[in-house]
């Protein structure tokens, strides 16, 4: 049978950061999707395993040989309020896999039981949550956004008793970290020293071995830190993604998308449209995603000014300058993706006003017209230097003011002029940034519903088969380039907690 090439780091930082939890048994584990082309730059050579066998590792049924299951544990601020301990409560860690090139990958089975981090969860997932997570990670990485990935997706065959009774399932999912902001408020909030440079130590060897060789290796982990946030950030807004709960405890350190719950893709373009069912304030609303990133980030550099410098004030006055860099950092990943976008990168470097107040003049008029935020842009990439008929399916997105986004289209053009790149050119490079297919709210949905009330995974195959090549035009599958009917539309999501 095969042997995972396991070499587990994070259980060598000892007790204190972890419970060893093994999963508890599920009554009929069955492998809805595994993803192999993600076991092979994982080094996982499962090509020949049997789904059966899969569906037992995958489930916490089997343990493979070398796995050291535990969860972590962690604090967080969860909307603003601190809670001293969260961890693990229905996630276990297996162990920790170097990949084909050198780079790790810590594998976590979720759904998979309580652990002594459970509080009075049951540790389980339904089985919905765990499919709308493999689509949207998924989708995500072929988007090109730092994101955790899933490996595979079992159905437990027990129920799991929510509002109603929902049909379970287990996510396989893999990060190259699944240390949080929220792992280093945990240790620096038990006045911790020594667990929280342990920590730190351990996150830079592993991921960041590079900033060992700084002069203050803990503040170069900060600023990295900080440079990933802004630039993961700034590409979440690009596509219109909402994220949901950015809670301290669902930030990763190595600035990956992770825990998927009640996120979403804006269809129409709403600057503080929110999505969470839990999110009554609105904390977590589209425009508020920099702000919150740059606060939770203030939580991880006053964990940090612990161990930066023995002198706390001379800590402070060490941390405070990197976390300015934040909004410039996000401002300047934000402008050259938007840049790259309305295709007008040329255009900036000789007149960063023009191409600015085109591109805010075109989000205020997305926001009048509620456009569709992708397909405004993906009939924007295939708009030609001169006005032509083409130009009706861009500004079928704007019937609230076609005038204006005429007048739009002149002053684009005028830039487009002023530019003086080859329209082929021009055009490929916005295709390559402006995505055709996005895991809209309402296929997830159906896809969903069949898999719940059907046992049937087709709907989601197929969905995850188009979402794998987001920016190529596929042929027969324009419904999944379509906004919601009205009646399609869903207006919120759930944690599946
Ligand atoms: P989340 O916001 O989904 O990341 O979850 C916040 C905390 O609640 C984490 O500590 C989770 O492990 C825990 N949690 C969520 N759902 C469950 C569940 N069904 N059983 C036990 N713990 C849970
Ligand atoms: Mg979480």
């Amino acid at each position: 049978m095969f042997r995972f090439p396991f070499n587990n780091q994070y259980v060598t930082l000892g007790e204190g950061f972890f419970s060893r939890t093994q999963p508890t048994p599920v009554s009929e584990p069955v492998l809805i999707r595994f993803n192999h082309e993600l076991a092979e730059q994982m080094n996982l050579d499962l090509d020949g395993t049997s789904p059966d066998q899969l569906g037992l590792w995958f489930s916490g049924n089997d343990i493979p040989e070398g796995a050291e299951p535990l969860s972590m544990v962690y604090a967080g601020h969860q909307f603003g309020f601190y809670t001293p301990q969260l961890g693990d409560g229905r996630a276990i860690l297996l162990g920790d896999v170097m990949g084909q090139d050198g780079q790790n990958f810590e594998i976590q089975l979720k759904g998979s039981g309580r652990t002594v981090y459970s509080r009075n969860g049951d540790g389980r997932s339904p089985l919905g949550p765990v499919l709308r997570e493999y689509l949207v990670s998924e989708a995500m990485y072929r988007l090109g956004v730092p994101t955790t990935r899933a490996l595979a997706a079992v159905a437990t065959g027990d129920p799991v008793y929510r509002e109603v009774v929902l049909p379970g399932g287990v996510l396989t999912r893999v990060a190259s970290s699944f240390v949080r902001v929220g792992t280093f408020e945990f240790h620096a909030r038990h006045s911790d020293q020594e667990g929280l440079t342990k920590l730190a130590d351990y996150v830079i060897g592993r991921n960041f071995p590079e900033l060992s060789e700084s002069e203050n290796p803990y503040r170069a982990l900060l600023e990295e830190v900080i440079k990933r946030q802004a630039s993961l950030i700034a590409k979440w807004m690009q596509y219109g993604f909402i994220h949901g709960v950015m809670n301290t405890d669902n930030m990763s350190i190595v600035g990956e998308t992770i825990d998927y719950g009640p996120c979403a893709f804006m269809d129409s373009f709403s600057i503080n449209k929110v999505f969470s069912s839990i999110d009554q304030q609105g904390r977590y609303a589209y425009s508020n995603q920099p702000g919150i990133a740059l606060w939770n980030l203030a939580r991880f550099a006053e964990c940090l000014a612990l161990i930066v410098n023995p002198n706390l004030d001379a800590a402070i006055e060490e941390i405070r300058p990197e976390l300015e860099k934040f909004n410039s950092l996000y401002e300047k990943a934000w402008v050259s993706g938007m840049q790259a976008k309305v295709g007008l990168i040329g255009v900036y470097q000789n007149s960063k006003s023009l191409a600015n107040s085109l591109i805010e003049e075109l989000l205020s008029l997305m926001q009048e017209c509620c456009s569709d935020f992708t397909i405004s842009f993906t009939e924007l990439s295939r708009l030609s230097d001169q006005a032509d008929k083409q130009d009706q399916s861009f500004l079928r997105q704007f019937t609230s003011n076609q005038l204006a986004a005429q007048k739009w289209l002149e002053k684009w053009r005028e830039a487009l002029a002023i530019q003086g790149m080859d329209q082929n050119e021009r055009q490929s490079q916005m295709q390559n940034v402006n995505p055709i297919y996005i895991p809209r709210n309402h296929l997830i949905e159906e896809s969903i519903r069949s898999a719940e009330d059907d046992r049937d995974f087709s709907k989601f195959h197929e969905l995850h088969e188009v979402l794998k090549t987001p920016f190529a035009e596929q042929v027969g599958k324009k419904r999944y380039q379509k906004p919601p009917n009205p009646e399609q539309e869903v207006k919120q999501t759930f944690c599946g907690t």
